[in-house]
C-alpha cells in the first residue's frame, strides 16, 4: 500500500485551507520568492516573473524524461507552469519562462489537468517551475482531492527559493526536485540576473531536507517522499561543482540522492556568453563526476532509488 500523501491529512484537519489562505495574501505585497518585488498581484500588478492572480501554464502531460524513480511506467504527471523567478541567459525553455508562451487559467481549471494526470495512472504531480505560482497550486489542491487525486506532489524549482514560502508547503509538497545551479553568486547574477543565489539556495535545501528528508519509495522504486537535487554542469566550470557537492555532501547529507546532468547545450542567449557557447567536454563532465565521488555522493547520471 503506497505512502499516503502528507497533504491529505492537512486538507482533513484545515491546516491546508490555512495555508492557502496565508498563501494568497503573500500575493497582495509579493514575497513568495526572494525577489520580493512587493507588487500587488491580486490587483494585476507584475513582478520579475511577470504573474498575476492566476496560474499560467504552457502544457501538461505524463512525462518519461525525469528522473527513473519519478517516472516508474506510467509516467511523472508533469505541469509545466509558464514564467520563472529566474531569467538564466542558457535557458532551454525561454519561451515559455520568459517569452510569454503558455495560458492563463482558473485554478478550477489547474485541479482538472491534476485530476486527467492522476487518473492516466501518473505516479505524481510533477510542477516545474512551480516558484512563482505557489499560492495557485495550493489554491488548486483542495478542487484537485476532492475528485480523489492521492498521488506525492513534486516541486520542481530553480532552487532560488524563500524559506518562509517553503515553510507554506511543509507536508504538502512530498518530493523536492530543486537545481542546485552555482557555486558562485558573481556567476549566479551574470548568468541568472539574480542576488545572492548561493546563501538562498544553501538556506532553501536544508529547509527541503528538514521536511522530507533523503529519497524513499514503495519496494518497485518509485519515489514516495524526500529530496533530489539536481545540479547541470555547465562549460569551463561555471556551475561551481565542487563547491556545490560540498555543500550537499557536508551540509545536507552525504545520502543525498543527486543527479549530475551533462546535457547542457547552448540555447537562448548563451552565444553570447562564452563559454556557455559550446557543449561541456567529456573530460569537464569526468572531473565534476569525480568532485562528487571525492564527497561520497552518488553520480548516477540518471538517479535512482
Ligand atoms: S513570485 Fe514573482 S512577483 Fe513575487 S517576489 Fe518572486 S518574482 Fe517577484
Amino acid at each position: 500500500m503506497p505512502a499516503r500523501p502528507g497533504y491529505l491529512q492537512l486538507h482533513e484537519s484545515g491546516e491546508l485551507a490555512r495555508r492557502i489562505a496565508a498563501a494568497r495574501e503573500i500575493l497582495r505585497d509579493c514575497t513568495l520568492c526572494p525577489r520580493n518585488c512587493h507588487v500587488n498581484r491580486l490587483q494585476g500588478e507584475r513582478g520579475a516573473c511577470r504573474t498575476g492572480a492566476l496560474p499560467v501554464v504552457a502544457s501538461f502531460g505524463p512525462h518519461f524524461g525525469e528522473e527513473r524513480p519519478l517516472v516508474g511506467r506510467h509516467g511523472s504527471g508533469t505541469i509545466f507552469l509558464a514564467g520563472c523567478n529566474l531569467q538564466c541567459v542558457f535557458c532551454q525553455n525561454d519561451d515559455i519562462s520568459q517569452g510569454g508562451a503558455g495560458r492563463e487559467i482558473t485554478v478550477e481549471e489547474l485541479a482538472a489537468m491534476m485530476v486527467a494526470l492522476w487518473r492516466q495512472g501518473c505516479h505524481n504531480l510533477n510542477f516545474v517551475t512551480p516558484t512563482h505560482q505557489t499560492a495557485q497550486i495550493l489554491e488548486a489542491l483542495p478542487l484537485a482531492i476532492a475528485q480523489g487525486v492521492d498521488i506525492p506532489l513534486v516541486y520542481n524549482c530553480g532552487g532560488y527559493e524563500a524559506v518562509t514560502t517553503l515553510q507554506l508547503l511543509d507536508g504538502v509538497v512530498d518530493i523536492y526536485l530543486p537545481d542546485f545551479k552555482y557555486g558562485d553568486d558573481a556567476v549566479a547574477r551574470q548568468l541568472s540576473g539574480v542576488p545572492a543565489y548561493v546563501a538562498t539556495a544553501k538556506a532553501a535545501l536544508r529547509e527541503m531536507h528538514r521536511q522530507v528528508g533523503e529519497l524513499t519509495g514503495d519496494p518497485p522504486g518509485i519515489a514516495v517522499r524526500g529530496l533530489l537535487v539536481r545540479h547541470l554542469v555547465l562549460p569551463a566550470g561555471l556551475a561551481g561543482t565542487r563547491r556545490v557537492m560540498q555543500f550537499i555532501a557536508r551540509e545536507i547529507s552525504p545520502a543525498t540522492c543527486v543527479n549530475l546532468m551533462d546535457q547542457y547545450h547552448p540555447c537562448y542567449q548563451a552565444y553570447a556568453h562564452p563559454p556557455l557557447d559550446r557543449r561541456v567536454t567529456r573530460e569537464e563532465f569526468a572531473a565534476a563526476v569525480a568532485m562528487a565521488h571525492e564527497e561520497r555522493l552518488h553520480t548516477r547520471r540518471q538517479a535512482q532509488l
